[in-house]
């Protein structure tokens, strides 16, 4: 925090806000489901986590891989995910070791309660060195704190909040270099955001799979940059708000910049596969197949497994915005899903 000089009011860039404000807010609650601030593709329906544990195990399977291998998830939430995705892989004959990366002690007694065996860790650099990983990151990176740039007359300047009142800010500081070259001319008043946390997360967790073995994929919404724009959100209680109110009561997101992600993995020398929406990839992996298995098992159930399945793939719900991007150490076989 540094203190306005004239005012004596402290005043934060964004990105410390953010992250304030953030760890406030998984910290002290569990605001996944109806009852919460937003529901994820996991709580829709069991058939998300089963096909992406479907997905590692035939990918773990035809790279060679026996028993020794570690199913990393960042970010894991309520533990639905991985409940449902240990539970699909272990019938297709994979049993992983459990690693799960969350910091909220509130999520991590949910994620005891479905995943018992799992172990916990607050940072991705404390996971497993000795075998390959595959790491899921499911709505993991848009929680993570943006620095975001404007544009203005004077340069580049990184956009600051101030808390009396709750409003926006600029610095003073001349912020050029951290511009893409690309966006360097962007017009006036254009805003560029960095994530300097997944950046360097997405840089340890590839120099891991260059090394180790293994596949991450990452499912979020998002874009492929560089691109301008200001994409920060507040999500309560199901519906937008205001990203300056009430901080620590809201969950704030931001875009997640796939270009960024996959080039940072490319340069690890992983290999990524297209970026694709997160419908297409459900849709290829067999979904209506799934859905119409579980609801010949229970006919009382049907209306609702269609209804889950179109949140999660049709083009005006889920299918579009979210995509999908899987990434592998240059010797494990293609994935399943991106053909
Ligand atoms: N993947 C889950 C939950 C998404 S919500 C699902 O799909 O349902 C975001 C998750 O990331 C929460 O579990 C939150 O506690 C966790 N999280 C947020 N910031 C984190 C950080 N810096 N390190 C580890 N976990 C974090």
């Amino acid at each position: 925090m540094s203190p306005d000089a004239g005012t004596g009011e402290d005043i934060l860039s964004l990105h410390d806000y953010m992250a304030a404000a953030n760890a406030a807010y998984y910290g002290g609650r569990d605001p996944i489901g109806t009852a919460g601030d937003f529901i994820t593709a996991p709580e829709i329906s069991q058939m998300f986590g089963e096909l992406v544990g479907l997905w590692f195990a035939d990918l773990a399977l035809r790279a060679g891989v026996g028993g020794d291998v570690a199913y990393v998830e960042l970010g894991p939430g309520r533990g639905t995910l991985a409940a449902d995705g240990l539970r699909a892989m272990g019938q297709a004959g994979l049993t992983p070791d459990v690693h799960l990366v969350e910091t909220s002690p509130v999520l991590r007694d949910r994620q005891r309660s479905v995943v018992p065996q799992a172990h916990w860790h607050d940072f991705v650099a404390d996971l497993p060195r000795d075998r390959p990983l595959i790491i899921i990151a499911n709505e993991f990176f848009d929680a993570l704190p943006i620095r975001q740039y404007e544009r203005t007359a004077r340069g580049w300047r990184e956009r600051m909040v101030g808390q009396e009142p709750a409003r926006f800010l600029l610095g003073d500081t001349d912020c050029a270099e951290a511009i893409p070259v690309a966006l360097a001319d962007a017009p006036l008043g254009a805003i560029v955001e960095r994530n300097p946390a997944s950046e360097a997360i997405m840089a340890v967790l590839s120099e891991r799979i260059a090394r180790q073995g293994g596949a991450l994929l990452i499912i979020d919404y998002g874009y492929e940059g560089p691109a301008t724009g200001d994409t920060l959100q507040a999500m309560h209680a199901h519906a937008f708000a205001d990203p300056l109110d009430a901080p620590g009561t809201r969950d704030l997101t931001a875009h997640v910049d796939f270009a960024m992600l996959a080039a940072i993995g490319r340069n690890a020398g992983l290999k990524p596969s297209p970026c694709i929406g997160q419908g297409a990839f459900l849709t290829t992996l067999g979904i209506d197949a799934r859905m119409a298995s579980l609801a010949k098992r229970n006919p009382e159930r049907a209306d609702d497994l269609h209804a889950a399945r179109d949140r999660l793939v049709s083009p005006d719900q889920m299918g579009r915005l979210f995509r999908v991007l899987a990434l592998r150490h240059a010797d494990w076989p293609m994935p399943a899903g991106f053909a």
